[in-house]
């Protein structure tokens, strides 16, 4: 079993504490009173016996042995006296036969003791007896436990009887005491009372025992555990979100210092939650309010953050949006896998647009990753640039087309002849251009209007897109001078060309007036025609030509005459 709640883990360490101290108490003040008990008993034997031997002594140096005869019986029946005996030297029974009245008669020479009644055959005490042997040989009291016949306990207690000179008259000079006075006691009283004792103290203790462990433990409880199971408890709140919670700050010590600077710890953890929550709030307004649509997922790849204007961009429901996941946001996963899997971090996401809907998107995406490199979520911005793309377009084709002809401009046309000569010199291609001119234009407008003159330009335009290919430039050089940019073609193909647009323009009308036009052609394949302003100058000098061999017709650079020139109408 485990032990989970501090106070009892507080108690268990009192109550182990607390009985191994109070047991070792009591058994340490038992035993000495114990010892004293005993020593208390052995010093009553002990006046006793010499009581007895001072009885004897007298007795004896009175001539009135027999009344120790007497005595001894008497004794024997003293309450608590398992045994009582006198004992001779050799361990039998003194006062009991005649043995010492003869041996006295004799030391006398005379029949001074008469002879008394015997006792048959007297108990004799082993006097190989260790303690016998110590009592005679010491010549000092020896006690001896034992265990009785019936397991009572006994103790026998030997005090030797020592010779005075007084004795020597009768006895002789014998050295060493003349014998010894045994007394055997039950200790079976002494120790009952004991047991009584002890089981009273140990009462005594285990009752003080569990007045002291429930004294400390309420005072424990009170001044200890339970404001720590205060503070723990409010912990617990803490953790699950509730930052409201206080607890009651008693007294000046560590446990009111814990109280305190809890509340401290609460309050500061309180007001950041609630500026986080603040802050949460105004970065949640802005990211609903924003004009770009935002789509955030968590590390688990769930879509959490979806606006306003994601539902809207993409028309679709915020539940639909979360349903589909981040990666079918535009339908076609591969389209946000590709964005997604870039290894570029946030702080530079790729951007690509896409079309969705009718609608085109600058889509910012990256999955964001910590210090650590591991996937926190992955997030997709939208930005809604429909308009601007379509006017970037449109200022796009305004900037490379003519507005009267729609034909590409100046500018485009610079640019493109010096890419497309580029091109032509790494793939060692003949690239040729058509430089032409309106013939007499000048009369034309002053005949029929500018206006009229403008209808006219705007045909020409068209007619160059009919008989050009798609990888032709055609180009309004500028007032009624017109260019056609012919990659991969050469100065045969190119006056075929012009021939044909020639042709074209001569027998087409507009609103019943014809125009002519005279062409000059320039090819790359033609020697030092490797710079665009040298190519169309050829062009430009063999427009010249044209000119002057009679308008309404091609020459081509290099040319002596006019190639299928035809006379002006
Ligand atoms: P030539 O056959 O020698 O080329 O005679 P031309 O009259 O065409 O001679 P020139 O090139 O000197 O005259 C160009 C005329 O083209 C002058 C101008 O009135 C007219 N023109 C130039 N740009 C425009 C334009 O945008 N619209 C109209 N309607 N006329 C233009
Ligand atoms: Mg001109
Ligand atoms: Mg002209």
């Amino acid at each position: 079993m485990t032990i989970h709640r501090l106070r009892h883990k507080v108690l268990l360490l009192l109550m182990l504490t607390m009985s191994l101290g109070f047991t070792g108490t009591a058994f340490f003040y038992m035993h000495s009173a114990e010892q004293s008990v005993h020593a208390e008993n052995e010093r009553s034997l002990h006046k006793l016996t010499e009581s007895i031997i001072t009885v004897i002594h007298t007795v004896m140096l009175d001539n009135h042995a027999e009344i120790m005869r007497e005595y001894i019986p008497r004794l024997r029946g003293v309450e608590g006296l398992a045994d009582f005996r006198i004992l001779r030297r050799d361990g039998t029974d003194a006062f009991v036969d005649n043995r010492t009245i003869a041996s006295v008669n004799a030391l006398l020479g005379e029949e001074a003791f008469p002879r008394r009644r015997s006792v048959p055959n007297p108990p004799q005490f082993d006097p190989r007896h260790p303690a016998f042997v110590r009592a005679l040989t010491g010549e000092e009291a020896v006690t001896l436990f034992e265990t009785g016949k019936g397991g009572e306990r006994l103790l026998r207690f030997l005090d030797p009887i020592e010779s005075s000179p007084k004795c020597f008259r009768c006895h002789g000079r014998e050295s060493g005491p003349r014998g010894v006075v045994m007394v055997v006691t039950s200790l079976a009283a002494m120790e009952r009372n004991i047991q009584q004792v002890r089981f009273e103290s140990f009462s005594l203790l285990a009752v003080s025992l569990v007045i002291t462990m429930l004294l400390t433990g309420y005072m424990l409880g009170r001044t200890i555990v339970r404001p720590i199971e205060t503070v723990t408890r409010a912990l617990s709140r803490i953790s699950s979100g509730d930052f409201t919670h206080n607890v009651a700050v008693h007294g000046n010590d560590e446990i009111g210092h814990l109280a305190a600077g809890f509340n401290a710890m609460t309050s500061e953890l309180r007001s950041t939650y609630d500026h986080m929550q603040r802050e949460g709030d105004k970065l949640r307004t802005i990211v609903e309010g924003a004009q770009t649509a935002v789509i955030a997922t968590d590390s688990s790849g769930k879509v959490v953050i979806v606006n306003q204007a994601a539902t809207e961009y993409l028309g679709k429901t915020a539940e639909e949006i979360v349903a589909g996941g981040i990666e079918n946001i535009f339908d076609n996963p591969a389209t946000m896998q590709h964005l997604l899997a870039q290894d570029d971090q946030w702080e530079k996401p790729p951007e690509r647009t896409v079309s969705y809907k009718g609608r085109v998107f600058l889509v910012s995406a990256a999955t964001i990753t910590d210090e650590e490199g591991a996937v926190i979520g992955s997030a997709a911005l939208l930005q809604d640039v429909t308009e601007e793309k379509r006017l970037l377009d449109e200022l796009r084709k305004l900037s490379t087309t003519d507005a009267l002809t729609g034909l590409y401009n100046r500018r485009h046309l610079d640019a493109t002849l010096k890419r497309e000569i580029e091109r032509s010199k790494l793939s060692q291609v003949p690239l040729s251009v058509v430089l032409f001119d309106v013939d007499h234009f000048k009369r034309f407008n002053d005949e029929h209007g500018h206006d009229q003159g403008d209808r006219v330009l705007q045909a020409v335009g068209e007619w160059m897109h009919q008989v050009t290919r798609q990888y032709d430039t055609p180009c309004r050089y500028g007032g009624e001078e017109f260019v056609l940019i012919l990659p991969a073609t050469t100065p045969e193909t190119a006056v075929l060309v012009a021939e044909r647009l020639r042709k074209l323009v001569e027998s087409s009308a507009v609103d019943g007036l014809s125009v002519t036009i005279s062409l000059g052609v320039a090819c790359t394949a033609s020697p030092g025609l490797i710079a665009p302003e040298a190519l169309i100058e050829a062009a430009d000098s063999a427009l010249y030509r044209s000119k002057h061999g009679g308008r309404n017709r091609t020459t081509a650079y290099g040319e002596t005459g006019a190639a299928e020139g035809t006379a002006p109408a």
